[in-house]
């Protein structure tokens, strides 16, 4: 029996393919609990091209809501041959009754428990429509993802780990509690080490003679030459500071570069900031979301306090850690001075990397049911819920005015003199590491 797991993309700009890829876990786990005697195979389609025509038992496509609209047709061209599909992932877990439209099974939630059933009842010729687990994944049980199903060569030449899921915020346009749960649930420190060790082999770290001479040059770059670079893709590192102390004491072994995110009231952590630090962390991601206290409180991001993070970036750049700092607009407070507000932050508290996006109310989440209970939702061609779009009616600007203003700040961002100030005349924290990041962006707004 053979089983094709899709990513499905979007069409992109020619642009746009100058963007790093970092890959996923998300199908690697899915193809981690397929049964031992079936062939799985994944495509990414961002990277490759999907052949409707190669002969497969079973589809299974997993899709944010942008893609949405894709994966649908691609469902259709698999069934039109004759195929079943099945779908998960957030979209298909908000809105099964959407999706169950296009597909012949829908997965609501974690998959990793209802996957080994759907292929069970395909087995037995009985799918059913709905798959809902009635407990959550027990991530201290679960196999390593099947990261060999990937294409390396498509990526940006980091690992990928997860080490928790979960959240017990509950940010009004975030879906993770939602879908991953509201409390952390972490994996054993054992099974993490297990896995760094597949990952990164003591052996391999470049030797220390060549590892001196490297560093004269750049002192990330035998890092970057060896591989050694991780990104933890859990939505907070500190799920508990006790667990948090453990794995980065852990990760101290590897000799390596992480990054991963974080909230802003970390950088009062000084132990914690030290401990990153000494475990090679490279960037701190810290959603600031906004710099309006009234936007945080309405968005029940309330424990985000402004006041605080011009100090917050300094102790956590005082421990040579950079910071990618995500940014909200259209929020209902925001004006047409919110564009120079964000960008002028960005540069003066230079920020090492800065993305703002529009609030895209993706269904399922606080957002969506109440824009859509005031009326709000202009679309709902769930292609635009990429965050580089105005969705809804914002209530202080036009739609017009949003998507103009996201790009100017995009435009500011990324231009030459800003990534001057930020990275070369700035803080000079792991400056190879963020010219690339910065300078990606810079081509990408260049051609606007
Ligand atoms: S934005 Fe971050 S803190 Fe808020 S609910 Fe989502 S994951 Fe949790």
């Amino acid at each position: 029996m053979n089983i094709l797991l899709i990513s499905p993309e979007r069409k992109r700009k020619r642009e746009e393919a100058f963007l790093f890829k970092l890959g996923f876990l998300n199908l690697p786990y899915i193809a981690a609990v397929t049964p031992r005697d079936i062939e799985v195979k994944i495509v990414d389609e961002a990277c490759e091209a999907i052949d409707f025509d190669e002969k497969v038992d079973l589809v299974g496509l997993t899709a944010q809501t942008p893609v949405a609209p894709r994966a649908y047709q691609i469902a259709s061209e698999f069934r039109r041959r004759g195929v079943p599909v099945v779908m998960g992932g957030v979209h298909a877990s908000m809105l099964p009754e959407e999706a169950i439209q296009y597909v012949d099974s829908v997965i609501i939630g974690e998959g990793e428990i209802s996957w080994p059933h759907v292929i069970e009842d395909f087995r037995r010729g009985e799918l059913k429509p709905f798959y809902r687990p009635t407990a959550k994944v027990n991530i201290k049980k679960l196999p390593l993802p099947r990261r060999d199903l990937l294409n390396e060569a498509h990526y940006f030449p980091l690992k990928l780990l997860e080490t928790s899921r979960g959240c017990p915020h509950k940010c009004d346009f975030c879906g993770v509690s939602k879908f991953f749960g509201n409390r952390y649930r972490n994996r054993p420190l054992e099974e993490i080490n297990r896995e760094l060790r597949i990952l990164f082999p003591k052996d391999s770290a470049m030797n220390p003679i060549g590892k001196r001479f490297l560093s004269l040059i750049n002192k990330d770059l035998p890092h970057f030459l060896k591989r050694r670079l991780l990104y933890i893709i859990d939505s907070n590192v500190v799920p508990n500071r006790r667990f948090s102390k453990e794995l980065f004491t852990l990760l101290k072994e590897y000799d390596l570069l992480w990054w991963g995110h974080a909230p802003v009231s970390v950088g009062f952590d000084e132990d914690l900031l030290k401990l990153f630090s000494e475990s090679g962390c490279i960037a701190l991601n810290l959603g600031f979301e906004s710099l309006s206290p009234r936007n945080l409180m309405a968005m029940k991001k309330g424990f985000n306090k402004p006041k605080k993070y011009k100090e917050a970036i300094e102790r956590i750049h005082a421990h040579g850690i950079g910071i990618m700092g995500t940014f909200i607009v259209g929020l209902d407070n925001d004006d047409e001075t919110v564009f120079d507000e964000i960008t002028d932050f960005v540069i003066n508290n230079k920020l090492d990397w800065a993305l703002t996006f529009i609030m895209a109310p993706c269904p399922g989440t606080d957002s969506f049911l109440r824009l859509e209970k005031e009326g709000r939702i202009l679309t709902r061609d769930w292609e635009k819920y990429d965050s580089l779009n105005a969705v809804y009616k914002p209530l202080l600007i036009s739609s017009e005015e949003l998507e103009r203003g996201l790009r100017k700040i995009w435009k500011r961002v990324f231009s030459l003199s800003s990534i001057y100030r930020r990275i070369i005349k700035g803080p000079r924290i792991h400056p190879l590491f963020y010219l690339i990041m910065n300078w990606q962006f810079y081509r990408l707004t260049r051609s606007w």
